[in-house]
């Protein structure tokens, strides 16, 4: 066992001491080498250290170099040093963290980042929170509690009697909903395409001269941090027009709702915390290895009522937070250490320095691009930038030919109809070097394909 794992961190080490020497792209030769790993499965056993070898030899040069400080592709961080050590820590206790009278150290340590969390992220203190694999199954947890707090106050338990003969329940986001909000209705029988949809601005958000009168049993959906655009939904006047309608309020801040820890972002989420439940991501701005989601939900007991369950052989023996209360999942590793580990690291000005940081260099990138002639589509509110290099195919190009170049790695999407490549700087590894290194690829390549030079 010694020697299995001192060389595996060995072999890590290895792996993160290179990562910004490389080609952030896996290396075209290694991904066909996969094929090594396609072999029938034999019937004896293989010594350990031949599996972890195997492991390094074929899968790391084929991997995509995500945790150096060039990716920018999706929304999507890093490891923290201090978060990826208490994974393999987390790894090696095996905690089953369901129950905290079975695994009391994991629970403990998920109750306590709950509680540090909902201070950081302006929530109310007395949210309940579950940790998931992901901000779409929170967006399902934290939904699966709002369908039902809407239905019990019309007398009707969905939990319970499903939803055929249930009153007709009202489902309202912006046009600009993140596609696994459409998924978690559809899973849980509210129906992705019976969405009243609000129209947004140019930026994403949803307009709030455009709200429409709420009627019946009904559920609001807000987003803070749009995909592309970085963009917040007005919160405040969202929240204020749900409530009046007797609306349950949901945010979808898989990574916006960090925007609330950064003092020159806070603003964006003035009024956050008056809604009814949110999601976020740990994964994404927070830079904890996947997966790590979380749901908040201010009715603690609406979410408790929609996933706790009973059963003889699982015992409730106190009146501690039983993480499985709360979740979707009964069995699941102990995410949760992850995060505290991350936020025990950071503290408070870590952490909104992080925040800062990488806010910081999507604006560096969006002057520097539109210095050297490219047209930045988005306002850089957060750390999404949206560039167009001429036409959609001179984009297309550029892209296509940074992500071969590897210096960094950077995708592509279409905007309110423009085709753009897409920047996110999510990651606690990025540095002002990366930055510079990255905008010299960018300019050269887009001044190439635009035939400017
Ligand atoms: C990333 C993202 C999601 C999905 O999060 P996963 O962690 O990939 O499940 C949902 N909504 C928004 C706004 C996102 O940015």
């Amino acid at each position: 066992m010694q020697e299995l794992l001192l060389g595996t961190a060995k072999r890590a080490l290895r792996y993160l001491g290179s990562i910004n020497d490389r080609p952030v792209r896996p290396d075209a030769g290694a991904v066909t080498r996969l094929s090594r790993f396609d072999l029938p499965l034999q019937e004896g056993p293989v010594d350990p250290e031949t599996v972890i070898a195997e492991l390094d030899e074929y899968g790391s040069p084929a991997t995509m170099a995500i945790a150096s400080g060039r990716f920018f592709g999706f929304v999507i961080g890093g490891s923290l040093p201090s978060s990826l050590a208490a994974n393999w820590l987390a790894t090696a206790w095996d905690q089953n963290t369901g129950l905290s009278t079975v695994t009391p150290s994991t629970s403990e340590l998920e109750r306590i980042s709950l509680r540090w969390l909902l201070d950081l992220l302006h929530l109310p203190s007395t949210a309940a929170g579950a940790f998931v694999t992901g901000a779409t199954v929170a967006n399902f947890t934290a939904l699966a509690a709002a369908r039902r707090s809407v239905l019990l106050k019309h007398d009707w338990d969905p939990d319970a009697d499903g939803l055929f003969g249930a009153p007709s329940v009202t489902v309202i986001a912006g046009e600009e909903a993140h596609p696994t909000v459409l998924k978690s209705l559809g899973m849980l029988g509210l129906g992705k395409k019976r969405i009243v949809r609000i129209p947004v601005d140019g930026q994403g958000r949803m307009r709030a001269d455009a709200l429409p009168t709420i009627q019946g049993p009904t559920i609001v959906i807000a987003q803070a941090g749009n995909v592309n655009t970085g963009a917040v939904d007005p919160l405040k006047a969202v929240c204020r027009w749900a409530h009046d309608g007797g609306a349950w309020v949901h945010v979808d801040g898989a990574f916006g709702l960090w925007g609330s820890v950064a003092p020159s972002r806070a603003y964006l989420l003035e009024g956050v915390g008056d809604a009814d439940s949110w999601a976020t991501d740990a994964h994404k701005w927070l830079n904890v290895p996947y997966d790590s989601g979380l749901a908040f939900v201010r009715d603690g007991e609406a979410l408790r009522g929609a996933m706790a369950i009973t059963a003889e052989y699982l015992p409730k023996m106190t009146e501690l937070r039983d993480p499985s209360d709360y979740t979707p999942e009964l069995s699941r590793r102990a995410r949760g250490v992850d995060v505290w580990a991350a936020l025990r690291s950071l503290g408070t000005k870590g952490l909104s320095e992080m925040i800062e940081r990488t806010c910081r260099h999507a604006r560096r990138f969006a002057e520097a691009l539109t210095a050297g002639g490219f047209e930045v589509l988005n306002e850089v509110v957060l750390n999404q930038v949206l560039v167009s290099f001429g036409t959609p195919e001179q984009t297309l190009k550029t892209i296509s030919l940074l992500q071969q170049d590897g210096t960094c790695w950077v995708g592509g999407t279409v905007w309110q109809g423009r085709t753009a490549m897409r920047i996110s700087v999510s990651s606690w590894a990025t540095t002002d070097e990366d930055v510079e290194k990255s905008l010299r690829a960018m300019i050269s390549i887009g001044t190439s394909v635009a035939g400017k030079r």
